[in-house]
């Protein structure tokens, strides 16, 4: 028995497919309306996510970075018809989600798979393993069910599990081994794609490393697409190959992940990375002051939605909405100043000056250090 389906892959991907979107939203939004009590007015929708354009490129891992409350996660779930988009189109092949029959979307179902966030809360506590991951199988396939213990067995094989946990409940595993059931109930029908809702988040340090590993690995094996949803900038520099930053509903940098990490250039980017270590001890990057909280979905700011926290906002901030402009090969920001900004190194790795007190205290180590050494037989 094996794994590979008719689209799962155990070679690399071709070149010129690499470059071909798999998944695409075009102007999709997603806003959330809530119903008024009697004596209560009607209450602004929530606008979770506005307007956004993303292609998923087939074989490539994407994430969705920001912070809680950018829209991320319903971004996520809109790319996979979980939720359905207040406008705008999602195209999956070249096919429009919004126009499939409901057989069709059943297909579409199969190749697009989640993982959650929180492995104890997304396993049926009273389903047996071999339930849980045999469940898409039979929904999907119609093995036997010899064929489907087989198939759950070598899936719990593939994940780092040994075929006897089939039998066993979600309780008796710890964190890491119920994340590891949750990917083998993913890949159980044969998925073309997977999006990772904040996949390690709510795991140990110890055990998030080897969930990303075995992530890593499984989408090489299987040829799959990833978008990974996350605030842990460590694991989307360690997995992603483009990264997709959001503010209040919208995107506003899109850019390989090694560009983006080293000279990020708008300034919500900027304050996200300058919270994260920096390897070298010689570099420094400026933290970029951001005031306040972002803002209420429901009350979006005019012009940039950024501008009430940005240090860099002009009086046209808040008039005119930037354009999500493309500024180099494969990269795009949405900011009326981030040439002027990344000019200035805003952003951008920096040797510092140092200061009179720290030169002072290196001048007397050095000459403390030449005392000692002449003073040596
Ligand atoms: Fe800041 Fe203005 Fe750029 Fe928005 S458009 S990020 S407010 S500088």
């Amino acid at each position: 028995m094996s794994l590979s389906g008719p689209h799962i892959m155990n070679t690399g991907v071709a070149e010129s497919a690499l470059e071909k979107p798999i998944l695409e939203s075009i102007a999709v939004s997603k806003h959330f309306h809530s119903e008024a009590g009697l004596f209560q007015r009607k209450k602004p929708p929530v606008q979770a996510v506005n307007e956004v354009s993303l292609a998923v490129r087939r074989g490539e891992t994407l994430a969705l970075v920001g912070e809680s409350g950018s829209g991320k996660s319903t971004l996520g779930r809109v790319l996979l018809n979980l939720l359905k988009p207040t406008a705008g189109d999602v195209i999956y092949e070249g096919r429009n989600l919004g126009n499939l029959p409901a057989d069709k979307l059943r297909q579409v179902r199969r190749d697009l798979q989640i993982i959650f966030q929180d492995p104890f809360a997304s396993l049926n506590p009273r389903m047996s393993v071999e339930s849980i991951i045999g469940e898409p199988i039979w929904l999907h396939r119609d093995d036997s069910r010899s064929a489907r213990q087989d198939k759950v067995a070598e899936l719990l094989r593939t994940v780092g599990l040994a075929p006897e946990h089939g039998s066993r409940f979600p309780h008796e595993f710890s964190g890491g081994q119920r994340q590891r059931i949750g990917i083998a109930r993913a890949l159980a029908s044969e998925p073309r794609l997977i999006l990772g809702d904040e996949p390690v988040s709510a795991l140990d340090v110890s055990v998030q490393a080897q969930v990303v590993n075995l992530l890593e690995d499984l989408k090489h094996q299987f040829g799959l697409t990833l978008l990974i949803v996350a605030h842990g900038l460590a694991v989307i520099r360690h997995m992603s190959d483009r990264v997709a930053v959001m503010y209040l509903g919208e995107i506003v940098e899109l850019a390989p992940v090694n560009a983006l990490f080293e000279t990020p250039f708008h300034p919500y980017t900027q304050a996200l990375m300058a919270a994260v270590p920096v390897s070298h001890p010689d570099l420094r990057r400026p933290r970029p002051l951001l005031g306040g909280d972002m803002p209420s979905p429901s009350k979006p700011p005019s012009g940039c939605r950024f501008h009430t926290r940005c240090p860099h906002a002009k009086p046209l901030c808040r008039e005119v909405k930037p354009v999500f402009e493309t500024v180099e090969p494969g990269r795009q920001v949405a900011c009326h100043y981030w040439r002027e900004i990344a000019n200035a190194g805003a952003g951008s790795l920096i040797v510092p000056t140092p200061s009179a007190a720290y030169s002072q205290r290196l001048n007397l180590f050095k000459s403390h250090q030449a005392l000692s050494l002449e003073s040596q037989p």
